[in-house]
């Protein structure tokens, strides 16, 4: 009999979890994110890595700490993130970590980047490409699983997949081979090779650059397009690949026509899509395909750019936004993520784009289901985590105050519980209840 090709599941809280004495945790408000109400002085038990129980009296062997004026949330979920990278918002920092880095600085640094989403309340990420460091992300997320560092669970997606010559580093020498930030392939076998290639590596998903900016202009219709790097085959190839072997299909899609034949090819999720027509979010609707606007590294990094660069890239904010309105018009789920790592990991709270979303129109409920309820179900976990249900993961996060009333309370998340943890506390600490 061959090995087993699992990867292993251990969870944090180890094989005795289920022996654990049980923490309770007590609110003012507990947000039950599908009625989007609030049980006033709601209790939260979790047992081991899981919730054991959202209402009613704590067991009487719980410990009981409280919260005081607090909401308590589910753990929040970025659905793009790079943790291997620390900001990219010049070609120089990004020619500086792919030449100059060690994969193993970049790895203490993507560890350093789990603690600081931790401390905004994520617990989850999906990881949407390496950039020039390999499986690095493979290995970060079987040792956050196996608790060797406190992190987020990750689904990661290993190194991105790009079309040979399009994707930096771009421009140096030509007699010389400089490496890139992706994995390149070219014709439908190349891209079926490499999906393969990358789920024999243990990748949770797969990562395409549906499109490569080169060449971006206005079309008479005011929206945004260039040249597509791949023809349909290779993208239906790559797709159908994943798709055959389980696998779901995230595209970077920032051009009308590249995001058309993402769609086309039935991808699972359009990243950024800065260019989306009436038509084309209505095909994504019916598809089931979400969006995930990563509106944060647009304000963080393409809206600073774009003075620089001039027309088009100055339009990029005012198409961006009438295409996320196109989605949502068309019922397209629109998805928290930020991609962070574009931008610094330290200097904004990810959690920045729910305020973003309020500010398009969304109601905080709406905005927080984004990075919850949403995102789990983009990610194949419904039930398992972004809500506060018995038998999901213990992960969650409060914050003072009334994120219902205020979505900028979610930016003083400082409480966090990861896999039944507590992994953030407020500084004078949490305090268990006295017993009666
Ligand atoms: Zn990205």
């Amino acid at each position: 009999m061959p090995p087993s090709a699992a990867p292993p599941t251990a969870g944090p809280a180890g094989p005795d979890a289920a022996a654990a004495r049980p923490v309770a945790f007590r609110a003012r408000r507990v947000l039950d994110i599908r009625s989007g109400r609030t049980i006033a002085d709601g209790v939260v038990v979790c047992r081991g890595d899981r919730i054991e129980q959202v209402s009613g009296q704590p067991p009487a062997d719980a410990e009981l700490l409280d919260l005081g004026d607090r909401t308590l949330l589910p753990g929040l979920i970025d659905t793009h993130t790079h943790v291997l990278l620390q900001g990219n918002r010049t070609r120089e920092a990004y020619a500086h970590q792919i030449l100059r880095e060690d994969p193993a600085h970049r790895v203490v640094r993507a560890v350093r980047s789990l603690g600081v989403a931790l401390g905004h309340g994520f617990t989850t990420l999906r990881d949407l490409g390496t950039e020039g460091c390999g499986y690095a992300d493979v290995a970060i997320r079987d040792a956050v699983a196996e608790g060797v560092v406190p992190g987020p669970r990750l689904l990661v997606a290993g190194p991105a997949i790009g079309r040979t010559g399009t994707y930096p580093l771009l421009g140096y020498r030509s007699d010389w081979r400089f490496p890139v930030g992706v994995a390149e392939c070219e014709g439908a076998e190349g891209c079926r090779s490499e999906v393969r290639r990358e789920i024999a590596r243990g990748v949770d998903w797969i990562k395409v650059y549906a499109t490569q900016g080169r060449g971006l202009h206005l079309t008479d219709d005011g929206y945004l397009d260039a040249p597509p790097p791949w023809t349909q085959a290779e993208l239906d190839a790559l797709v159908d690949e994943a798709h055959r072997q389980g696998q779901r299909v995230a595209a970077h899609a920032s051009e009308a026509t590249g995001t058309d034949m993402a769609v086309a090819a039935g991808v699972d999720s359009i990243e950024h899509g800065y260019s989306i027509r009436p038509a084309t979010a209505r095909a994504m609707a019916e598809h089931g395909i979400a969006l995930v606007p990563t509106l944060l590294v647009a304000r963080e990094v393409s809206g600073n750019r774009a003075a620089e660069r001039g027309s088009p890239w100055t339009e990029v904010p005012e198409v961006h936004r009438r295409s996320v309105e196109n989605c949502r018009q068309a019922g397209v789920p629109i998805v928290c993520g930020t991609d962070v790592g574009g931008f610094e990991w330290e200097d904004v709270n990810q959690a920045e784009e729910l305020p973003i979303l309020v500010e398009l129109g969304w109601s905080p409920l709406e905005a927080i289901q984004s990075a919850t309820l949403l995102a789990a179900r983009l990610l194949q976990r419904e039930g398992q985590i972004g809500e506060l249900t018995v038998g999901a993961a213990a992960d969650l996060a409060a914050c003072p105050g009334d994120p219902l009333e205020d979505i900028r309370r979610v930016l003083d998340i400082d409480v966090v519980v990861r896999a039944g943890r507590v992994v953030v506390a407020p500084p004078d600490g949490l305090h268990p209840v006295p017993e009666a």
